[in-house]
């Protein structure tokens, strides 16, 4: 039987739901015109919502690609192109590499291989190589911040969030969405000058922004750059969500 999920932009998603004794929801494409989701045997409808919900933008781009592809149990194939610091680089492969290389003006080379799961296994790993990247360069700007505003978080770290870009709460301190790799520095700078003037404020009072305005110009160009371009920021996702 199928069920149909309805976006909150007004689309009908059909999807057959398959019950697998493995952990992790899976989802693929099954037809043009209808995805597969494999849950866990006792996952509830409810938490099927949420997941759908909160995956939203993923589930709406398989749809998309689904319709674009008559032939069944195909999945989403790496991406052309990848974000990095606010950089669109295309992913070329290269049969003699045997890991991740990244070049400023050729962008991504990943190893050749012809595995069947070459592409997936392609993209498990730039999701890997991304992560680090984010540990290597978010956090010591986030810090860079916090002694340039005089402000101390209780502590910092990466968070894998999908529905915000940074945190800060007074006990714990700051979590940067390590997606953020994929933004320009001048947005990243902005999400941490936004999360560190939740110390003295936190709400999002005028007393808020005008703090946050104080320390970056960019406030509006950087809201409109997440807005069109965040849910690229997602994109691996989309394929490691769908093998795992
Ligand atoms: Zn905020």
């Amino acid at each position: 039987m199928l069920e149909i999920y309805h976006t909150q932009d007004g689309t009908r998603i059909a999807f057959r739901l398959y019950r697998r004794a493995r952990k992790n929801l899976i989802l693929r494409i099954e037809t043009a015109h209808v995805l597969s989701i494999s849950v866990p045997p006792r996952f509830s409808m409810q938490s099927l919502q949420t997941w759908l919900r909160a995956n939203e933008a993923v589930v709406l781009r398989y749809w998309r690609k689904a319709q674009q592809m008559p032939s069944a149990q195909t999945w989403l194939g790496l991406p052309e192109k990848l974000w990095y610091q606010g950089v669109l680089y295309p992913i070329r492969r290269d049969g003699c590499i045997q890991s991740i290389q990244w070049c400023m003006h050729q962008g991504f080379a990943v190893p050749e291989n012809h595995h069947a799961d070459a592409d997936y296994q392609a993209a498990a790993a730039l999701h890997v190589w991304l992560k680090q990247a984010a540990q290597a360069s978010l956090l010591p700007r986030l810090h860079a911040w916090a002694d340039n505003l005089a402000l101390t978080p209780a502590g910092v770290g990466l968070s894998s969030a999908k529905t915000f870009w940074g945190v800060c709460r007074a006990r714990t301190g700051i979590r940067l969405n390590w997606r953020l790799i994929g933004a320009p520095d001048w947005v990243v700078d902005y999400v941490c000058i936004h999360e560190l003037c939740h110390l003295p404020h936190p709400n999002h009072s005028l007393a808020f922004w005008a703090l946050v305005r104080t320390h970056t110009p960019h406030v509006d160009a950087a809201k409109d750059w997440l807005k069109t371009h965040g849910p690229d920021l997602f994109q691996l996702d989309a394929v490691v969500i769908s093998k795992r």
